[in-house]
């Protein structure tokens, strides 16, 4: 892509007001776009928190293009669900391809590019219909041979795709001796690699659509994307999350025998290695079956477990031109990958026990897991002094409605931040239902008093269901919680119900919206991402405020890295508001919608904290009983 600095671009808010580009014009959606492209071309950062209506993806896509079309540059727009990447995709951009070049004459190119596990393997596949055809999910079979993107979103399945791990591409088994590589970069690319193709793609586009997964391992790794100047980082308050998995590595005992058996002789490692990996692993998890945070360094076992990666690696490394060998790369990776956390100074290491069946005399259910309590630390290295990056999301401010938390976790001194405010009328559209009262409160020690809160729970929502008709998202902290309330409610109620584990997370959506007074039973994955807008949703119920718990190791150390005195105050409230703000965000997607969102949280009216909380939420009326005559105000 050239680079067109001569060029006469029209400002976002000339953009925008331009004939028919948007049907109403909104400040705050201009006043985003100008931020962004400031921030786009003083090469800084920004936060900005733009609520739900603000229309935040023309916002920072126009700026984008016009960025990239004046210096050349790339701008990558990274996404946590593909719910928005679709969106970003399949929608907005191409309405921006024909209203800009119809207003302006500006052509740009897009391009989609998401992980590599995402894309079909034409030589795994050829490979397995060769092997061992069973282990090829069903509907991949006739869909592998006629696609044309590889994209597994294509496949349409109900239950997901069990075995699509046995098919899908994977840097570990990916090889240039590949006969669909395009090695030659002069190859034409139909009928060649599926993951080379959108890569090919993505290096010719002005704008490239990715997922956080890959954004955080084009940061860790500087690969996997063309070189970009601009990112902008869209359900930011994910992106911590997806930093800390790309960098965490997790090795189970399991899968170092399975290794050993099927690898040892492929890579022609010795017995002394099997047994050093084996032995130092065992030292490493102990035999007491509970899960703990530990720093292996320096004692024998680790030493014994670390002199064996290294010698695993050495054999990788001189026989993986085998094409069977390279079946064990991404196990290779791993092992050394973990051996590089338990090193590092900011890392966070773990022994997770799980309670599994012993399957053979030497099983045993531990895995070790480490990663990095400091994601500040890369982020401030590898990213900010080189890319201009925005943050945005409808929930970045916690506690006290300040970045404070966010700015600390990403290690990040933005140029900008800024709320923007909400274009609903939340007074009117809304109402808060959060009962007051003597009733049961949930407990994690007590199993009395849980049983007590669960069955008024039941009580509670079975009520709430009358009053809206169904139309509801019953959002939970847990899977347990959420399969007791099913049990409880799905055969009292009238309304027909389905929860999360039935099917697909898009088969129970496009169930939801198909369906009349549906009700949707789901744990965090549905908290959001999901957008459902008009009469079909008029109630969220949400079963508690979503602290992690106290014990949480990953929330405990960063609690000592930061210094952090109160880990309530400073990480367990900020992240739990963050997230309830996400769940109640579920209800009003329009300017039209109304409804109910119910906190079944009795706890929130005696405690602390609970002013904090509501305060948090956007400004609604608030009802403390079901007798509330307010609900058959906002039940349309
Ligand atoms: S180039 Fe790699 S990912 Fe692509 S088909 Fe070949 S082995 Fe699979």
């Amino acid at each position: 892509m050239s680079a067109t600095s001569d060029l006469k671009l029209p400002l976002p808010r000339e953009v925008f007001r331009s004939t028919g580009f948007v049907n109403e014009v909104r400040e705050s959606q201009v006043k985003m776009a100008e931020i962004c492209l400031g921030t786009m071309i003083s090469s800084e950062s920004a936060i900005v928190e733009a609520p739900t209506g603000t229309g935040k993806g023309l916002a920072y896509l126009v700026p984008a293009i016009l960025y990239a079309k004046k210096t050349g540059q790339k701008v990558v727009v990274s996404t946590a669900t593909t719910t928005l990447q679709d969106q970003l995709f399949h929608k907005d951009i191409p309405y921006l391809q024909k209203k800009l070049y119809e207003n302006f004459g500006i052509e740009f190119k897009a391009a989609l590019v998401k992980g590599r596990s995402h894309y079909l393997c034409r030589h795994r596949l050829e490979t397995k219909l060769d092997v061992d055809p069973v282990s090829v999910p069903l509907p991949v079979l006739s869909w592998g041979r006629e696609t044309t993107t590889g994209d597994v979103a294509e496949v349409q399945s109900e239950t997901g795709l069990p075995g699509w791990s046995n098919v899908n591409a994977d840097y570990a088994a990916c090889s240039e001796q590949c006969e669909f590589h395009p090695r030659s970069g002069q190859d034409k690319l139909e009928g060649k690699c599926f993951f080379y193709q959108a890569k090919t793609t993505a290096n010719e586009a002005d704008v490239i659509v990715a997922n956080h997964a890959l954004v955080a391992l084009s940061i860790i790794e500087g690969k996997h994307l063309p070189e970009y100047k601009v990112l902008v980082v869209d359900e930011a308050h994910q992106f911590e999350k997806y930093m800390i998995s790309a960098l965490t590595a997790e090795v189970s005992h399991r899968a170092i025998m399975s290794f050993i058996d099927k690898g040892r002789e492929v890579l022609g490692f010795t017995d002394e290695v099997a047994n050093e990996l084996v032995s130092g692993f065992k030292g490493i998890v102990g035999t007491k079956p509970f899960s703990f945070t530990v720093d292996p360094k320096g004692t024998q076992a680790y030493d014994k477990f670390k002199k064996a990666v290294v010698a695993v690696g050495i054999a990788y490394e001189a026989r993986k031109n085998n094409s069977k060998a390279l079946d064990f790369g991404r196990f290779v990776e791993t092992l050394s990958r973990l051996v590089d956390n338990i090193e590092n100074k900011y890392s966070f290491t773990r022994v997770e026990w799980r309670p599994e069946t012993k399957s053979g005399a030497d099983f045993i259910p531990a895995s070790i897991q480490s990663g990095p309590i400091n994601v500040a630390y890369f982020l401030r290295t590898k990213l900010y002094p080189e890319i201009a990056t925005i943050f945005t999301s409808a929930t970045l401010s916690s506690t006290g409605n300040n970045f404070v938390y966010f700015k600390k976790m990403m290690g990040v001194e933005p140029k900008f931040e800024v709320s923007l405010p909400t274009p609903f009328d939340y007074p009117k559209q809304c109402l808060l239902y959060i009962p007051k009262g003597g009733h049961p409160v949930p407990s994690s020690v007590d199993k009395k008093l849980n049983d007590l809160y669960q069955e008024w729970f039941a009580t509670q929502t079975i009520k709430l269901l009358d009053l809206s008709r169904g139309r509801a998202f019953v959002l939970f902290t847990s899977y347990a919680h959420m399969n007791s309330a099913f049990e409880r409610i799905h055969k009292k109620t009238k309304y027909p119900c389905k929860k999360q584990g039935e099917a697909s997370r898009e088969f129970l959506v496009r169930w939801f919206t198909e369906t009349p007074n549906s009700v949707l039973f789901a744990t965090k994955t549905f908290w959001e991402g999901i957008s459902i807008d008009g009469d079909d949703l008029s109630l969220v119920v949400i079963d508690k405020v979503p602290f992690k718990p106290e014990s949480d190791p990953l929330m405990k150390a960063k609690a000592d890295h930061y210094k952090i005195s109160s880990m309530f105050d400073y990480i367990q409230l900020p992240e739990a508001i963050i997230d309830l703000k996400q769940g109640f965000g579920r209800l009003i997607r329009t300017r039209s919608d109304k409804g109910i969102v119910a906190i079944l949280d009795p706890r929130i009216h005696n405690s602390n904290y609970g002013k904090r909380v509501i305060s948090a939420l956007p400004p609604v009326h608030l009802a403390t009983s079901l007798d509330d005559k307010l609900f058959l105000k906002y039940l349309p």
